[in-house]
């Protein structure tokens, strides 16, 4: 379903599926965000608190888990906010008006 890293193709190799009418745009990286950031300051503040480590300590376990947790997760949410936008039905917002 992805033609690039994060661009999704335009349709499903398989069903023909059209992917724009169900692209999350920044959905997947606001999860990121959450996900990784809840991790990463979590696991930070209880090594501090625990072990008082250095600071070059602190860089080197919390970048390496930065780029894992966030360039791993992306994917994955991106396709699974995709196939929830399509098992849901999602579309663009209309006002009753329109549906007359
Ligand atoms: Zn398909």
């Amino acid at each position: 379903m992805f033609s690039g890293f994060l661009d999704l193709a335009k349709r499903c190799s398989v069903c023909g599926f059209d992917y724009r009418s169900a692209d999350p745009g920044d959905g997947p990286a606001v999860f990121v965000i959450l996900i990784a950031g809840f991790l990463v300051v979590g696991l930070a503040v209880v090594v501090e608190f625990v072990f008082r480590p250095p600071y070059w300590v602190h860089a080197v376990l919390w970048i390496p888990l930065v780029l894992a947790s966030t360039l791993g997760l992306l994917r994955p949410l991106k396709g699974i906010l995709v196939a929830l936008q399509f098992h849901h039905k999602a579309a663009q917002g209309k006002l009753d008006r329109d549906q007359r």
